[in-house]
């Protein structure tokens, strides 16, 4: 049976005049993430997106799989496609919404009748389909206030779709309405989140890495472009660019004081992303820094780091808890990559009490009794760039 999926937005719709603006993004991303899933038509219409696959190459599963992962979209409905015909209605849906009426216990039947000429009204369509599904499905309740399935029936201007039910879109805004943005990819948990939610606020993520060899492990980096790559199912493409940091931390290590080592590194990193970010026309930096998390990030340290940016610097994780954070790496399947055991950068040549309550001034100090500019300079024009695609 022909089957379209329909996708409704939530908060976009209450955009007004850039409303336009925000649906040709998600057609975009749309049209960009489904790319290889055939071909397939898009329409809109009161603040839905219909996507019609006109194939049989279309893969629907993955159409679906690939839609929930769209930011902006909020609900997802899978249905089969009928003639505006009350007879075909009631004989043909009911073998589509099978899996689900099985498993329910009880149900209600919803009726949207945008097409005002179609001879039934909603009352008529719930009471018609509602009395068909209890003969077919004899176990079944009508429950109007909590069912456990919603039969919805919809009759547009063409045709009429039925579906039993609706899945949880990735929600946010589209990638893209909000600026572009660095986000400091480390090999852990939390980066990987914290550009998660930046992109789910519309943010482009470009993505840096800093790496340190032979401290650091080509499996190392290999886990951090693995990454990226499983960003890109919410993001898109990711430009990444991976910056060779030993020369400065060799020289940090040999030149200013053990218990700065890490915040200095963090603000030499900061310098880095900074430059790079203004070349790449990017407007903010993101980190997947939690308050208090470790010595490096007490809000001390966090003022000290923050005293190296001219931009602004973004920690979405900031109030979270570990737990919180790990509870979002699982849903977007980079926890298990990220706790692969190799080392990064920020782990080689910690100290062994790094100062928890550094001041700007001290830290400050302690960078300008080195000339970092040749070294850094050389880090980003050394720095290798290029696009991790989503596939
Ligand atoms: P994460 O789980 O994201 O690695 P973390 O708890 O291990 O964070 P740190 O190692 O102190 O914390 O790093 C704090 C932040 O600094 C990271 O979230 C990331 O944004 C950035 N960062 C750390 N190491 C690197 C790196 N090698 N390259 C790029 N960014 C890094
Ligand atoms: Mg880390």
């Amino acid at each position: 049976m022909n089957e379209i999926i329909l996708c409704k937005y939530g908060e976009i719709a209450l955009k007004g005049l850039n409303k336009s603006t925000f649906e040709s993004m998600m057609v975009q991303s749309i049209k960009r993430r489904l790319r290889n899933c055939g071909q397939f038509r898009i329409t809109k219409a009161q603040s839905t997106l219909y996507i019609e696959p006109l194939n049989e190459d279309c893969d629907v599963d993955e159409m679906v799989d690939k839609l929930s992962k769209i930011f902006g979209i909020v609900k997802i409905c899978r249905c089969c496609i009928l003639e505006k015909d009350m007879n075909e209605i009631l004989t043909k849906s009911l073998g589509y919404i099978e899996d689900e009426m099985e498993t329910a216990r009880t149900f209600k039947v919803d009726a949207k009748r945008s097409d005002k000429k179609f001879p039934l009204k909603s009352p008529e369509i719930c009471r018609e389909m509602g009395g068909a599904i209890l003969e077919r499905f004899p176990h079944l309740k009508v429950d109007v206030h909590n069912p456990d399935v919603t039969v919805t029936v919809e009759i547009r201007e063409q045709k009429a779709y039925v579906h039993a039910g609706q899945i949880d879109g990735a929600g946010g805004i589209p990638v893209g309405s909000s600026g572009k943005a660095m986000l400091l990819l480390s090999g852990g948990i939390d980066s990987p989140v914290a550009g998660y939610m930046m992109a789910r606020r519309g943010a482009v993520i470009d993505a840096i890495h800093f790496e340190a060899p032979p401290y650091t492990s080509e499996r190392a980096k290999m886990k951090v472009e693995k990454l990226a790559k499983l960003m890109t199912a919410y993001c898109g493409d990711i430009k990444f660019h991976c910056v060779p940091f030993t020369e400065i931390q060799e020289t940090l290590r040999d030149n200013c004081p053990e218990e700065l080592f890490t915040i200095l590194m963090r603000r030499l990193m900061m310098e880095i992303a900074q430059r790079i970010a203004q070349a790449e026309d990017v407007q903010a930096l993101v980190t997947g820094e939690s308050l208090g998390q470790v010595a490096s990030q007490t809000m001390y340290a966090m003022v000290c780091t923050d005293a190296a940016c001219r931009m602004p610097v973004f920690r979405p994780c900031v109030g979270m808890d570990k737990s919180e954070i790990v509870e979002i790496a699982r849903k977007i399947n980079t926890f298990e990559t990220s706790i692969l055991p190799y080392e990064d950068c920020c782990t080689v040549f910690t100290p062994k009490h790094p100062k928890t309550r550094p001041t700007v001034e001290e830290v400050e100090a302690a960078q300008s009794s080195y000339d970092f500019e040749p070294l850094l300079q050389k880090a980003v024009s050394e720095t290798q760039s290029y696009i991790i695609k989503n596939d």
